[in-house]
């Protein structure tokens, strides 16, 4: 697979190591706008997935219910496909590179989902769960509707079919599997609406005398929530391990004063707050997630100890959510406008 015109940056901004807003200044100030244009519309596309996401929550809720119905029936072609060991050599390849390093070019993210969905027929919940386990940038929204897109369910009845001759052409002739996929990709279907949820107020300025809470969500908020905070927790769950769950630990831990590994964020927030001796917490909002479940969770318990949990947004995400209700065409529109609310157009 050629590389050379990617970034590699996905992890730093998945995680807000550096964010979509430094990534477009530093860019739009190196290079003239033509030449700009498509990496920035690639970064708007995280935008997009991630605001498109926070208004139809339905989407990540209906997906983990399904997650868990075909984690009760797995098969065997499951199994042999997250060995890599179906036989079709690239998905085999993609397979074993996405276990060992974490990332897999976008291109090969669209073939192998493909490939799940279409030629394996396999439940796209399952390859997308899989995917967020072992991908470094693992990300809720840009995944599951990366895969949904894939399956024809974002773009109702549009899907993506990877060809033989595609792959041949984009991977310069090392795999070609002709004769292994299907011909033909028949959308996916679901029995249920999304309705368009109107965006939670948010919060977007700094918060005295208080505690902050680092997450994989955001590992920089110090940036713009609080310049003196009395303590910095990052926590994590302990859910997953491997590659991509050490990277979220590096990326939480180098922001944090310390570091909890545990799946009851009440108990570790309240012991910080404690010892930092303030009732207040803030943290960097949290897009629809695993994370904002943990914090709605802990948002309950800390307040019967009388401890408040504030969630800021940065006006970044609150400027290009309100854009992403419908395709990612609107919000491309609005692109120059909010480049330039931004100062940087
Ligand atoms: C099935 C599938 C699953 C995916 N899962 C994830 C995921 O979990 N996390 C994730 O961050 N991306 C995901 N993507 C999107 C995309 O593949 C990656 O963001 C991209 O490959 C990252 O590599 P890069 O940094 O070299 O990208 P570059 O091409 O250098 O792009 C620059 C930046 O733009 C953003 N970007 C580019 N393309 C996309 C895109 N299609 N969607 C969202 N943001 C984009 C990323 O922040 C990226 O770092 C998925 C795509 C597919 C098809």
């Amino acid at each position: 697979m050629q590389q050379s015109a990617v970034s590699k940056l996905s992890p730093w901004i998945r995680h807000r190591l550096v964010t979509e807003q430094e990534v477009l200044a530093r860019i739009l100030g190196a290079h003239p706008t033509a030449e700009t244009i498509s990496f920035v519309q690639e970064v708007f596309w995280r935008s997009y997935f991630k605001g498109w996401l926070e208004q139809h929550p339905s989407v990540w809720d209906r997906y983990l219910v399904s997650l868990d119905i075909a984690l009760e029936n797995l098969g065997n072609d499951y199994s042999e496909a997250i060995s890599g060991r179906t036989g079709i050599a690239c998905f085999d390849h993609w397979c074993a590179e996405l276990i060992q390093t974490g990332y897999l070019h976008n291109h090969a993210r669209m073939w192998f989902a493909s490939i799940w969905i279409f030629t394996l027929r396999l439940p796209w919940e399952l390859g997308a769960a899989f995917f967020l386990i072992h991908l470094i940038d693992g990300d809720p929204a840009s995944n599951t509707l990366s895969w949904r897109w894939v399956g024809g369910l974002h773009t109702k009845g549009k899907t993506y079919l990877a060809s033989a001759s595609n792959i041949a052409r984009f991977t310069n002739g090392r795999f070609e599997p002709l004769g292994q996929l299907t011909g033909s990709a028949e959308a996916l279907t679901e029995a249920y609406d999304h309705p368009l949820v109107p965006l939670p107020p948010a919060q977007s300025t700094p918060i005295d005398d208080a505690m902050l809470l680092v997450t994989q969500e955001d590992c920089t908020p110090q940036t713009f929530i609080a310049d003196r905070p009395l303590g910095i927790l990052g926590i994590v769950s302990s859910t997953n391990t491997g590659l991509a769950a050490d990277f979220t630990q590096h990326a939480v831990s180098q922001a944090s004063d310390k570091l909890v590994i545990s799946d009851d964020w009440t108990t570790a927030i309240i012991d910080m707050a404690r010892h930092a001796g303030t009732n207040r917490v803030v943290t960097a909002y949290a897009p629809v997630g695993p994370v904002a479940t943990a914090l709605a969770v802990a948002k309950t318990g800390l307040s019967k100890e009388g401890i408040e949990l504030h969630q800021t947004r940065r006006p970044y995400d609150s400027l290009t959510w309100t854009h992403a209700t419908a395709g990612f065409f609107k919000l491309k529109k609005k692109i120059p406008q909010i480049l330039h609310d931004l100062d940087l157009g």
